[in-house]
């Protein structure tokens, strides 16, 4: 291989015959050969580039015009293709820049054709490529998460709002408030009609619970539990009232003649007659192992009061019990605020009346003056 005008001379002087089969082999490298013009246009801006070498490690074509025709020394690249082989590789090309080589023997010539990039702009590339792939999937990630996130709040939204009616289910309004509860699938529909029935039942216990409390089991009517709150609620509201203390006359004898559950009928028979005679307002209520009886009339004067007990005590007087036949009750009267700046102090003052209605004979009212 060689460069010049010797052969062209050579054939011009009419040795072309001569020339012939060396002439089939010649390459003029420095000038502009279809190599150049094939091979440059892949001379890249990156320090991409191509060149090609023969089988005698000389550079055929090489971007870089003064190198061609060179011999080139250590080279793993060169190494393998005069090897025969085809590949790639990392190499540090001769100005000692890291490249990524791919080489491919060409067997009808035994040249060898290398492609070279540098390493750092292969991988800027790749850079490049990452955030390319990173902005364009993040808005869709971040949507993705956006849409998981409320959708997750949508399922679990119900599931709180029971959770916390679970944990307030002694409270008032929980009912109402799990009723709107907006169950939008079916297994929170399944739990909130479970509760609902839960506290339905809970509340139906504690309210039959919270009665037998307050009640007194032979009559009904509310025991001394009872009266307390009552009493408690007409405090709050500084509500005036008026009481009625009553108690049988001789009740000791009904027991001892007719036997203890003829005296529980009447007793039984006597709260009934009490409620008939009162208001609906009113409270009829029995304080503990006694037969005595209590009505209080809310916003009542003594005077009102007194009218009702004396309806009472007729209307007692004129009830039949068998076997016992008729009874008799005594009565006392006080008011608030009347006869008494509290509760306590006017049921005293009921009490005191009714001792004086017994010691002034049974069968009557007194009321306080
Ligand atoms: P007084 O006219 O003075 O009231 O005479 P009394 O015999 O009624 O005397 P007192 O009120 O002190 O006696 C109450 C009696 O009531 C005593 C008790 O055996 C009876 N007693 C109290 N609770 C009950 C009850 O639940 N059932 C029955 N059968 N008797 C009761
Ligand atoms: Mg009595
Ligand atoms: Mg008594």
């Amino acid at each position: 291989i060689t460069r010049g005008n010797q052969p062209r001379s050579a054939g011009a002087s009419g040795h072309r015959q001569g020339w012939s089969p060396f002439c089939n082999r010649l390459i003029y490298l420095k000038d502009k050969s279809i190599l150049s013009s094939l091979l440059g246009e892949h001379y890249y801006e990156d320090e991409s580039y191509l060149y090609v070498v023969d089988q005698s490690r000389r550079l055929l074509y090489h971007p870089d015009p003064g190198r061609v025709g060179e011999v080139v020394g250590a080279n793993v690249v060169i190494d393998a293709i005069i090897r025969g082989e085809n590949g790639r590789q990392r190499v540090v090309n001769s100005r000692g820049v890291d490249m990524l080589a791919g080489f491919a023997l060409v067997p009808a010539t035994g040249w060898g054709i290398v492609a070279q990039r540098p390493f750092d702009a292969t991988l800027a590339g790749l850079n490049d490529l990452t955030w390319k792939v990173v902005r364009n999937t993040l808005p869709l990630g971040a949507l993705t998460l956006i849409f998981i996130w409320w959708f997750t709040r949508l399922i679990s939204r119900p599931l709180w709002q029971l959770a916390d009616g679970a944990q307030h289910m002694d409270r008032e309004g929980t009912a109402d408030k799990l009723r709107n509860v907006r169950s939008w699938y079916h297994e929170a529909l399944q739990i909130k009609r479970a509760m609902l029935v839960g506290i339905g039942l809970v509340n139906t216990k504690i309210g039959r619970l919270n009665r037998d409390v307050q009640t007194d089991p032979l009559t009904g009517v509310l025991n001394r539990r009872g009266l307390d709150a009552v009493l408690d609620e007409w405090r709050a509201e500084a509500r005036p009232f008026a009481a009625i203390a009553l108690d049988i006359d001789h009740f000791k004898r009904v027991n001892d003649t007719f036997g203890h559950d003829a005296g529980d009928s009447v007793l039984r028979n006597l709260s009934l007659t009490i409620q008939s005679c009162a208001r609906e307002a009113d409270i009829v209520c029995r304080l503990g192992g006694e037969e005595f009886l209590l009505l209080l009339l809310p916003s009542t004067s003594a005077a009102s009061a007194a009218v009702v007990a004396e309806r009472l005590r007729r209307a007692a007087a004129q009830d039949l019990v068998d076997p016992v036949g008729r009874i008799t009750i005594s009565l006392g009267v006080a008011a608030l605020p009347e006869h008494g700046a509290d509760a306590g102090m006017v049921l005293r003052m009921a009490d005191e009346m009714l001792y004086e209605a017994k010691n002034g004979g049974r069968n009557r009212v007194v009321v306080a003056g």
